[in-house]
């Protein structure tokens, strides 16, 4: 299984909207290779999550995983789509495998409700808080050509890394 190089930004990949996947490939030889490789991928980066734009695939195809305490499960989405909204709104660092050497500070909704097929092709129905919320916003976002700075309201928070680590990492910080 092969690690996958990844688009940065300024690829013009990561700016597209991504095509709706046929269900019906959902459980062919390539999709499943693909949804492998992109696992591998992430987790050599190392990585919480990835978008198949990341990988040059300009379709709604999106894996995460993060074990440990805060962490959530590992997750296969396919043809996403969120249905609910929390009306809370937090704050999390993200930085993106595809945006190096940087964090940044997002608002977001702290809950989220998404529907999907997963990697079998089974409709899916999932609520997520936490890392896991701001993981599936995030990938979602690669999915409609948005990378993090896009979300960003203040820009000020914007920090290398070298400087993060200095001052911030105390903070959790998910890189997806
Ligand atoms: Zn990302």
């Amino acid at each position: 299984m092969p690690v996958l190089p990844i688009a940065k930004l300024g690829n013009p990949v990561l700016r597209k909207v991504a095509a709706r996947v046929d269900p019906r490939d959902i459980r062919t030889k390539e999709f499943q290779q693909l949804i492998d490789d992109m696992f591998e991928t992430m987790l050599e980066e190392p990585g919480i999550g990835l978008a198949a734009p990341q990988v040059s695939q300009s379709i709604q195809l999106v894996v995460m995983g993060c074990e440990g305490e805060g962490g959530f499960p590992t997750t296969t989405l396919i043809n996403p789509t969120i249905v609910y909204y929390g009306p809370q709104q937090v704050d999390n660092w993200e930085g993106c495998l595809s945006v190096d050497g940087f964090r940044g500070k997002v608002t977001r909704p702290a809950v989220v409700r998404v529907q999907a097929f997963d990697r079998d092709g089974t409709s899916i129905d999932v609520e997520a808080d936490g890392l896991y919320a701001v993981c599936i916003q995030h990938e979602m976002d690669h999915l409609i050509g948005k990378v993090f700075l896009d979300r960003m309201t203040d820009l000020s928070t914007l920090t290398q890394l070298s400087e993060f680590e200095k001052f911030w990492r105390k903070e959790p910080t998910p890189v997806i």
